[in-house]
């Protein structure tokens, strides 16, 4: 098996430290491409200037924006045990809308606050998109320790301040950490300057978080997508999370009829015993249970939440504004289902104001809303198990990504 991969997001007000924190990840992880920091080094000394590691980032952009490399919003490093992709947010609106939509998730975030400056403006607007998100793997890094000669009493301050303001929307980060990303102090390596703080590094405190990969120890979730009838009946779909297994009991949903695994099919091959989440299989079941595509097939003890109505986040992305309470088609995983959208609160995905005006949902703005479906819908937080905490919704095209924040088991 390769190494996993963590995706996460460094957030912040400008100038609090982002770039640099990035520059001094790759730099004390050596994932710098060869040369590339004595290319900066040069270009420092140039100019007369210490070595900036928000540089390493401008560079590594610039060479983007040329063309030079092939990926253009993800940044990697690597460490020992696993490898992380850092995410670009360039914006609120296009962060949101990834988010929303799936076009890249992160799966964690790092939420970075100036020492000297405190809790500003935009750390506020981040911190209500990764609230709004659900996004519940956070961690919090008090920067520029450096500036205020590692003094605990500084970053106490700033992190109670901080703590309060956080508690407020939901957020309570795993770690807060004090750090110098410019001197290296706590980011990949403990400080020697604080040592009244005991806590993890910022790559520790990573290390520690989940990765979407983990599907595999999470419960069994197999989503149908057809049932061939041959000699045998065949029922194909996705095991999206968990591990189907020969001999097991399960639970078809929203049925509930019970029945047993008796044997995995797969083409060419024989005597197929497991399945793992990320597998498209098909499956015989012993007795006769009445199966359909949309159907979710679980383990017994660890059953979802089966629901008509729930709560989620969308983002709207047509033309034509949604209006309060019309009907729509939504699609999560396999299951389809006629749905009125009501729409409880309404955001500008730029400026994160909330909009008062709760009639219509127009372009590229964000509303919680109360979806009522016509059929039950098994659903999960998506923090918890993506594939079925996500979907979208059509009237003929897609119109909306959405995702589901409540808790769904
Ligand atoms: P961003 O806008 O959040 O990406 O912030 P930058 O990484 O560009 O940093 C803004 C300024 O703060 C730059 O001049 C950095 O050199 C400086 N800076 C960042 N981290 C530190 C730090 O740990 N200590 C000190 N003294 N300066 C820092």
């Amino acid at each position: 098996m390769g190494k996993e991969t963590l995706k996460f997001v460094i957030v912040g007000h400008v100038d609090h430290g982002k770039s640099t924190l990035i520059g001094r990840l790759l730099y004390d992880t050596d994932s710098l491409p060869e040369g590339k920091i004595e290319e900066i080094k040069q270009i420092c000394e140039m100019l007369g200037r210490d070595l900036e590691f928000g540089f390493i980032l401008d560079n590594l952009e610039e060479e983007r924006d040329q063309g030079i490399t092939i990926d253009t919003t993800q940044t990697w490093f690597r460490t020992p045990n696993r490898d992380y992709v850092i995410i670009d947010a360039p914006g609120h609106v296009e962060f949101v809308k990834n988010m929303i939509t799936g076009a890249s998730q992160a799966e964690a975030a790092i939420l970075i606050v100036d020492v000297n400056e405190g809790v500003q403006e935009q750390t506020k607007r981040h911190s209500y998109i990764l609230s709004m998100l659900g996004l519940k793997q956070v961690i919090v890094v008090i920067n520029k320790m450096d500036l205020v000669n590692y003094n605990k009493k500084r970053f106490e301050e700033v992190k109670e301040n901080l703590l309060s303001f956080l508690k407020d929307i939901n957020i309570v980060p795993s770690e807060i950490i004090p750090i110098s990303a410019k001197e290296g102090h706590n980011v990949a390596k403990k400080s020697e300057k604080m040592k009244w703080y005991s806590g993890p590094t910022v790559l520790e405190a990573l290390s520690k978080f989940k990765t979407h990969k983990e599907n595999v120890e999470k419960p069994l979730r197999f989503a149908v997508q057809d049932v061939y009838k041959r000699e045998k009946r065949i029922i194909v779909g996705m095991v999206e999370s968990g591990i189907l297994k020969v001999g097991e009991d399960v639970v078809v949903l929203p049925s509930k009829e019970i029945t047993k695994i008796k044997s995995i099919e797969e083409f060419m091959k024989e005597n197929v015993l497991e399945a793992q989440a990320g597998k498209a299989t098909g499956i015989v079941t012993e007795n006769k249970v009445f199966v359909d595509r949309g159907n979710i097939i679980c383990e017994p003890n660890q059953l979802p939440k089966i629901t008509n109505s729930f709560k989620a986040h969308v983002f709207w992305m047509s033309k034509d504004p949604l209006k309060n309470k019309e009907r729509l088609n939504l699609k999560l995983s396999t299951q389809e289902s006629a749905v009125s959208v009501e729409l409880i609160k309404i955001w500008d995905s730029s400026s994160l104001k909330e909009i008062k005006n709760k009639d219509q949902l127009e372009n590229r703005q964000v509303a919680e809303v109360l979806i009522k479906s016509d059929k039950p819908i098994v659903i999960e937080n998506f923090n918890n198990i993506e594939e079925l905490g996500r979907f979208v919704l059509e009237r003929l095209n897609i119109c909306a990504g959405g995702i589901i924040t409540e808790n769904g088991g």
